[in-house]
């Protein structure tokens, strides 16, 4: 019997884990699919307090288990594959490798994963041409033509940060109106090396070893052509790893971002706390989802104090 399992691994769960072991209630963390989350995916950070000359995504997250560990967390790299969730305790998970593990208290640090197009071509392509992080793989087209899909912040940022090295950016949105703030959409549209796609799905990504281009529908006139480019960016916003927690009773949005109480990390169930892009549709930053870990870890403590466990 656990008294506190953390569910993820990135900013969010190794700090709860920090926090948490230095309380000395032993956390014990499950890195989940992907180990160290999507910090791991990006180069350097460098808007994360304390790192002047920024920090390696891979490194901070490593640093921060190290730190855990050092105060007795424990780090298993299993999956938690199903839960069964009850009010009075203790939840019951379910683990990748056969094993039942009972906790008293469960802190959901589960991340958020970038939402694909789910069009011909782009499993196929990922990695080569087809990317979701225009600052991991931006630099790689110089000179060339790129595209990148969707309407929003992401989307307006991802363009203006790829026309440093881009011949030219198509920015492609399946409607005629932007999703993203007034500010980002005019610095795009200002740009001269940004053309905008408007009311334009994506059907296909095209490209035999990399990619050479999309096909569009232009829905305004019905019409489909393919637009010749040695990329394509999605930044088309996150969908939260909630699944198995909304399955076992756990509250999400529309969204299905876990719905936290206001100011705190509770869920709608006794004992199991949230933290970090999983509960934040919002920010989705490494800084917010550390602070949102240390309070889950301290809204534990107090709940397992509280109920004498
Ligand atoms: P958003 O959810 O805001 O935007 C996602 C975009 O992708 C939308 O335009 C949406 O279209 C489009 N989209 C979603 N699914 C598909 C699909 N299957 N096919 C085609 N298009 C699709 O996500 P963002 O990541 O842009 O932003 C998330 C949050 O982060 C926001 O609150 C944003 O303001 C913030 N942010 C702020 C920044 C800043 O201030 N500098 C920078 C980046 C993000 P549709 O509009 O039709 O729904």
């Amino acid at each position: 019997m656990e008294k506190l399992v953390i569910i993820g691994n990135g900013p969010a769960g190794s700090t709860a884990a920090i926090y948490a072991a230095r309380a000395g209630l032993k956390p014990v963390v499950f890195a989940g699919s992907l180990p160290g989350g999507l910090l791991t995916q990006t180069g350097d950070v460098e808007n994360f307090p304390g790192f002047p000359d920024g920090v390696n995504g891979f490194d901070l997250v490593m640093d921060m288990q190290f730190q855990a560990e050092k105060f007795g967390a424990l780090y298993e790299y299993e999956e938690i594959t199903s839960l069964q969730l009850s009010a009075t305790g203790p939840h019951k998970l379910m683990v990748s490798d056969g094993r039942m593990i009972e906790t008293d208290a469960l802190i959901i640090a589960s991340g958020a994963t970038p939402r694909k197009l789910d069009v011909p071509g782009e499993e196929r392509l990922f990695g080569n041409g087809v990317s979701a992080c225009a600052t991991c793989d931006g630099a790689f087209y110089k000179d060339v033509p790129v595209a990148v899909a969707g309407g929003g912040d992401s989307a307006m940022e991802e363009a203006l940060f790829l026309t440093r090295f881009a011949s030219e950016v198509h920015l492609i949105h399946r409607r005629d109106e932007l999703r993203a703030s007034l500010i980002m959409a005019e610095r795009a549209k200002n740009h001269p090396k940004i053309k905008f796609h408007l009311n334009c799905l994506i059907t296909e990504i095209i490209g035999d070893q990399k990619v050479s281009g999309v096909r569009i529908l232009d829905r305004a006139f019905d019409k489909e052509s393919v637009l010749p480019c040695s990329a394509i960016f999605t930044a088309l916003g996150h969908v939260p790893c909630s699944k198995i927690f909304k399955d076992a009773g756990v509250e999400t949005d529309v969204s299905g971002f876990i719905v936290v109480k206001p100011n705190t990390t509770l869920t709608n169930i006794p004992g199991v706390f949230a933290a970090g892009d999983c509960a934040d549709s919002r920010y989705r930053q490494a800084i917010i989802a550390a602070g949102m870990g240390a309070k889950a870890a301290m809204d534990a403590e107090k709940y397992l104090a509280d109920a004498n466990k």
